[in-house]
């Protein structure tokens, strides 16, 4: 049960992000959707309404430091409280590492890992007030693995990981807990570009034979983000079917 926790998501505008908006509005939180405006991001907000009618919906790109500032300021104005921050947002930019555009590198390391920086420095100051928190970054299985064509993705999720297990440690003593989900191939819009052979050459290296569900990433964060995940650190939990060990 989540009732009386605060919980922002970023990129809760569509894909993994709405699932877990939603999957932590049913446990009974208050969830701040952060994503960049939408029509979308209306639609989501209606859709987690219907469990946690508080909840709020605040546009910004992670990407921008003024717009997430803004964004956790009105939360703290609204709630007075951040109990629970998942950071979920995240791009791709593919190409293999001799034909890779600098721009390209910046903006996946500006999505997928500095924004991740920025977001929690902000949210840990009332956690460390609070003496409470529970933060969950959303890696990935390439993180560990490493995937051709990549190499600025999966540098970025392998960062945030240490990323985690170091903010863990400096945060422990104030009872705020740092971890990680890392999915493996989960149904979205992201997975949703590949072509079709890609696509059946990722499923004949996944155990339990399917691709994962957003609501298989969400229920792991719900864990994390529970109390009942109180005595788990600076860990990372993999979602993937079974993909790892392949
Ligand atoms: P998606 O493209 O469906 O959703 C990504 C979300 O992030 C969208 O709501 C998008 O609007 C938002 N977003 C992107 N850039 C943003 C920005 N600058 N500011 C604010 N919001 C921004 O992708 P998804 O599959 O749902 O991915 C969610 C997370 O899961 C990502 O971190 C991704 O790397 C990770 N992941 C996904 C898979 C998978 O198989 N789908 C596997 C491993 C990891």
């Amino acid at each position: 049960m989540l009732k009386d926790r605060v919980a922002i998501v970023t990129g809760s505008s569509g894909g993994i992000g709405r699932v877990v908006a939603q999957q932590l509005a049913r446990r009974g939180a208050k969830v701040v959707l952060l994503s960049r405006a939408s029509d979308r991001l209306a639609a989501a907000l209606a859709e987690v309404r219907a469990f946690s009618p508080a909840s709020e919906a605040f546009a910004a790109d992670v990407s921008v430091p003024s717009e997430v500032a803004e964004a956790v300021n009105k939360t703290m104005a609204q709630f007075g409280q951040i109990d629970i921050l998942v950071n979920n947002a995240g791009i791709t930019k593919d190409g293999l590492i001799m034909r890779m555009k600098e721009e390209d590198w910046q903006q996946v390391m500006e999505v997928n890992l500095t924004s991740i920086f920025r977001l929690t420095q902000l949210v840990l100051r009332p956690m460390v007030k609070a003496r409470y928190g529970r933060i969950i970054q959303i890696s990935s299985v390439v993180g560990s693995t490493g995937n051709a064509g990549q190499a600025n993705y999966v540098a970025a999720k392998a960062g945030l990981e240490g990323f985690a297990k170091t903010v863990a440690l400096e945060v422990a003593s104030r009872n705020i807990t740092v971890n990680c989900v890392a999915p493996g191939f989960i149904r979205s819009a992201m997975t949703d570009q590949l072509n079709s052979k890609t696509r059946e050459a990722i499923l004949a290296r996944i155990p339990l034979g399917v691709a994962g569900e957003p609501e298989d990433v969400a229920h792991a964060v719900a864990f994390l983000a529970s109390a009942e995940a109180r005595y788990i650190t600076g860990q990372t939990i993999h979602v993937n079917g079974g993909m790892y060990m392949r």
